[in-house]
Order: C-alpha cells, then structure tokens, then sequence
C-alpha cells in the first residue's frame, strides 16, 4: 500500500532518447541512441518517446530519427511515442508506426515565436494538422505546452493563460496534456497553482507533469503533484537534457532518482531500478560532462 493522499501507480514516460539527446552538446550516433533506448525497452517503463521527426536544420541532433527508429528492438509492452512539431512530422510518425505523437505549443508567445516561429495561437494550426492525420492513422497524440510555470522571457506566467491554452488544446481534440516546466521555473507552489486551476477549470484532462531540476526543485515538484493526484510524469534517464532555445536550462529530473523516490513511498511503477541505473551507464558513455542524476551516481539508499 502507499501512503495514504497519494496515486498507488504512476506512469513514467522516460524522455531521453528525445529530449534528452537533442538538448546534449555530444554529438550521439545512431547505434548510441539505438543502444539506449533497447536498455530503456527492458527496464519496465511503460511509455518512451523515442524519437521526433522535425527538420533536421532545426535539431541536427534528430536527423536520424528514421533510422533510429527502424532499428530499435520494440518491446510489445512498451509504448513509444514521437515529438512533432506539424502536419510533415505527423505523416512520418504515422508512415514509420509509431504507437502516438506527441505535439507542442507552449503557455506563452515569446517563448513559442523564439522555438518555433508562431505565436501560441497561430500553433493551433499546426496542431489541428497534426491531429487530423494522427487520427486518420488511428495513433493517439497528446500535447505538450512549455513554459507552464513560468517563461524565460514573460517571467510568471498566470494560470489561467495555462487554462486558456488548454483549452485551445481540447479545442483541437486533445484530453491528455504535458505541462512543461521548459527552463526550470517551477516550484511547488507554481505546480499547486497551475494544477489547481487546471483541475478546476479543466477536469477533463488528464495531467502529465515535465518537470526540470534546473534549480533543485524537480522531485519537490512531483511530489506537490503526487499530493493533487497527479500519477502521470515524464523523467530523462541520468537527467539528460534541457531547453536549446534556453540558455542553462540544463536537466529534466532523473528518471532513477524519480523512480527511488517512488519505490521508497510504495508507489508503483513497474521499473527495475538497478535496470534503469545501467541503462544511465550507458548514457553517461556518451554524453559529454557528468549527467546530473542523484541517483546514477550515489546508488540506491539501500543497495
Ligand atoms: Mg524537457
């Protein structure tokens, strides 16, 4: 049993091989990437976004996302999704099969004119693109807005500017939304407010968390979340990666650092810790610097 006031099971959607890899100063080879996500395949993550499918002038780091994608071996038990960013992205994921996509716009426009040209609004376009051939190939897609508890160039972003983006979201057909803590703003009292407004204004949705621990908030972060219910996260394996579009954003939580946290609290996730520290060995192989991951480097408390 956990503990009482929190989810008994979360779903982890380990994000490295994607927003880990492209946010990396190393450059990582295809049979790098491909060597990571099999160790990741085999440790009892449920979900995995693999790879993105956007121009490669934009992130060079994703270039071979094709052929990445080709080669990994797919464990049937595992759902791997892709990031795209428009219509040509979503007609390569649903040509290639991947099992959902992943599409983004983010809570503020400054942000999202500096990544992606537009304005939050004019995304939707975008979005509406995605979702119609996503649903025409029968693959689910979620979304993603960055910058959800607070914007490198806005500053505070008030909650309900992340209701109202939301609500576009639904608009478009999306009920299972990433709120993205983009260049580590967020802290447990940004992530009550925001989910308290969205559970009030949108209880539709169904909440998945992308905390980064920029500034040593991350695993607080979750648990503010755990405490309102939330039991769906995102995590990079050693703490891989950050934001390319924001200078020192460096680090999505850990995925083993989240996954100890959870073990000790009795919450279920279905990964084998010691699986997911070697496949953060592997990691660490080939990016360039210590990965920041707690864990990776002390061992479990009780090892
Ligand atoms: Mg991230």
């Amino acid at each position: 049993m956990s503990q009482a006031g929190y989810p008994s099971e979360v779903i982890i959607r380990e994000v490295g091989p994607r927003d880990g890899i492209q946010s990396e100063k190393a450059e990582v080879g295809v049979a790098d990437k491909i060597r990571l996500i099999d160790a990741l395949s085999a440790t009892g993550l449920p979900r995995i976004e693999a790879v993105s499918f956007v121009s490669p002038k934009a992130i060079p780091q994703m270039a071979d996302a094709r052929e990445v994608w080709a080669e990994i071996r797919r464990n049937p038990d595992v759902f791997y999704s892709a990031l795209v960013p428009n219509r040509k992205g979503a007609e390569i994921a649903a040509a290639v099969g991947v099992d959902g996509v992943q599409v983004f716009t983010a809570a503020t426009d400054s942000y999202n004119l500096k990544n992606t040209g537009v304005t939050v609004e004019d995304s939707l376009t975008r979005v509406r693109d995605v979702v119609a051939v996503a649903t025409a190939a029968g693959i689910p897609v979620e979304g993603t807005i960055s910058t959800a508890f607070g914007c490198p160039y806005e500053g505070d972003v008030p909650p309900g500017r992340v209701v109202q983006v939301t609500r576009w979201l639904i608009d478009e057909g999306i009920t299972t939304i990433s709120y993205g803590d983009t260049t580590g703003m967020g802290t447990p009292r940004r992530v009550r407010d925001v989910i308290a407004a969205l559970q009030a204004e949108a209880p539709e949705v169904t909440l998945n968390m992308h905390f980064h621990d920029t500034r040593g908030t991350g695993l607080a972060n979750v648990l503010t979340a755990l405490e309102m219910g939330v039991d769906y996260f995102d995590a990079s394996v050693g703490g891989m990666g950050g934001s390319p579009y924001a200078e020192g954003a460096t680090g999505n939580i850990a995925t083993e650092d989240l996954v100890h946290m959870l073990d000790d609290m009795d919450i279920s996730t279905g990964v084998d810790l010691q699986a997911l520290i070697a496949a953060g060995r592997i990691a660490q192989s080939f990016i360039e610097g210590d990965l920041p991951g707690k864990v990776l480097k002390a061992g479990p408390r009780l090892s």
